[in-house]
């Protein structure tokens, strides 16, 4: 019921005050949070969880308080990590840099470049902070390897150790199956089955690990084969970057039109059409304009970053006006184009297309060719 009650005020506020309530409350929880690390590390100084029955700091505090194993481990080495550099905690009370980045950079501060680590990391995201912290404290790179992980389909593993690939190319005859070393699954890499992982190492070099298919493995196998003239260690990061290069620019060829010849007619043209299709010289100009991003902006001139997932939206409604003109064309991500759908025509009236299944295409004003 009180939970009820307090929806209910939340419901009444007007869009402003609901927004500057919501800003007070982002500070009053950052001011509540430095409180907190303040407190957690007077009981760690003072050790005071072993008087209960936990052996660590960490267990205490997912013992008793309930944090996740991440929201632990983030305090603890916040908290310690304040203890050499105190000005971490005004750092999460402004909410100039935010938790978690301030968690990845806890390690490398000191009080000597914390000014300037922390000027560098305001405002960044947490994908920003890790380069930043890859600059702060350079990794090796890590040897090429590729294993085979074991699924339910096919339980049986190859008992071939792992081999640099590197180092297994520079000693195996062309055609040897050896060329890809094929290793038992290794614990670290099971656990990351799902999830891809992209670990800045240095500023300009990442290692990726990922699953794929045994298809993917037998392609990239043969593109090492094909590409041995230019790159004859058959290095996988080398092989990928082509590979990557090639795909971009035939997706966006498909998407944007962007690198397709273009026909005679000009791109500024419009076209009064039954046809949805947006012509290749359009759809170019309006890419090459927009610059690959997403053009929502708020009413602060703050644009939106995003530059995936992005779809044509025809500003005053295709349904309405059948046109295809570059100047009333203009590329959003997926999130604000249905934002500016459910403007144009009410977010009762979308939600209701979209729930009964209608594609989205079809819909005025939401075009995704
Ligand atoms: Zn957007």
């Amino acid at each position: 019921m009180g939970a009820c009650r307090v929806q209910l005020q939340q419901q009444a506020l007007s869009s402003p005050d609901l927004l500057s309530a919501t800003r007070k409350l982002v500070h009053t929880s950052r001011g509540v949070e430095v409180e907190l690390l303040l407190h957690l590390g007077e009981i760690d100084a003072r050790k005071l969880y072993l008087d209960q029955p936990f052996s660590s700091m960490f267990a205490f505090c997912v013992g008793e308080y309930g944090f996740s194993e991440d929201a632990a481990y983030a305090r603890i080495t916040l908290t310690r990590a304040a203890r050499r550099v105190p000005a971490i905690l005004e750092a999460i009370r402004s909410g100039r840099v935010h938790m978690t980045g301030l968690r990845l950079l806890a390690p490398h501060l000191t009080l000597e470049n914390q000014a300037e680590v922390f000027a560098e990391a305001a405002g960044k995201t947490t994908r920003q902070i890790e380069e930043l912290v890859a600059r702060l404290a350079p990794q090796p790179a890590g040897p090429t390897v590729i294993r085979k992980v074991p699924s339910h389909a096919n339980a049986t593993v190859d008992a071939t150790p792992a081999l640099p690939l590197g180092d297994a190319i520079a000693t195996a005859s062309p055609d040897s199956s050896a060329s890809l070393a094929i290793a038992p699954p290794a614990p670290t890499l099971a656990r990351h089955e799902e999830r891809a992982v992209i670990d800045p190492l240095t500023e300009d070099t990442f290692k990726f690990q990922f699953t794929a298919s045994r298809a993917c493995r037998d392609m990239l196998r043969q593109a090492q084969d094909l590409l041995r003239h230019r790159v004859p260690r058959g290095d996988v990061g080398a092989i990928v970057e082509r590979a990557l290069a090639v795909l971009v620019e035939k997706v966006k060829k498909d998407r944007f039109a962007e690198g397709r010849t273009p026909r005679k007619k000009a791109p500024q043209e419009s076209s009064t059409s039954c046809s949805r299709h947006i012509p290749d010289a359009i759809k170019r100009a309006v890419f090459q304009r927009d610059g690959g991003r997403c053009t929502f902006t708020d009413e602060h001139g703050r644009r939106c970053a995003e530059t995936g997932g992005l779809e044509f939206d025809h500003r005053d409604g295709f349904a309405r006006t059948r046109r295809h003109e570059a100047d009333r064309i203009r590329l959003l991500c997926r999130a604000h184009n249905q934002h500016a759908a459910d403007q144009m025509y009410g977010r009762t009236f979308m939600q209701r297309a979209r729930t009964r299944g209608v594609p989205q295409p079809s819909l005025p004003g939401v075009s995704s060719d």
